[in-house]
């Protein structure tokens, strides 16, 4: 089963924490953390939107439960 993964744009702050934690998944674009194309399947600049293999999902679960202020959400 693929991991749903949802980063609010709006809310992130561009801390970094996410692509230093998590960088086969996520990377700053503007400013803010996105998913990677490989990944994604619907993203604009508030929303980005993805499907992640099975094998990061440690990764991705890693970088959600630090992110500072709860703007990568698991579905
Ligand atoms: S950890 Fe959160 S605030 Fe920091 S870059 Fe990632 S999504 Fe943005």
């Amino acid at each position: 089963m693929p991991i749903r993964v949802k980063v609010d744009r709006d809310t992130c702050i561009g801390c970094g924490v996410a692509p230093t934690l998590c960088p086969e998944v996520f990377y700053l674009e503007d400013g803010k953390n996105r998913v990677r194309p490989e990944f994604s399947i619907e993203t604009d600049d508030s929303i980005s939107l993805g499907e992640v293999r099975e094998d990061l999902r440690e990764c991705v679960e890693n970088a959600a439960s630090s992110c500072p202020v709860n703007a990568i959400i698991l579905e």
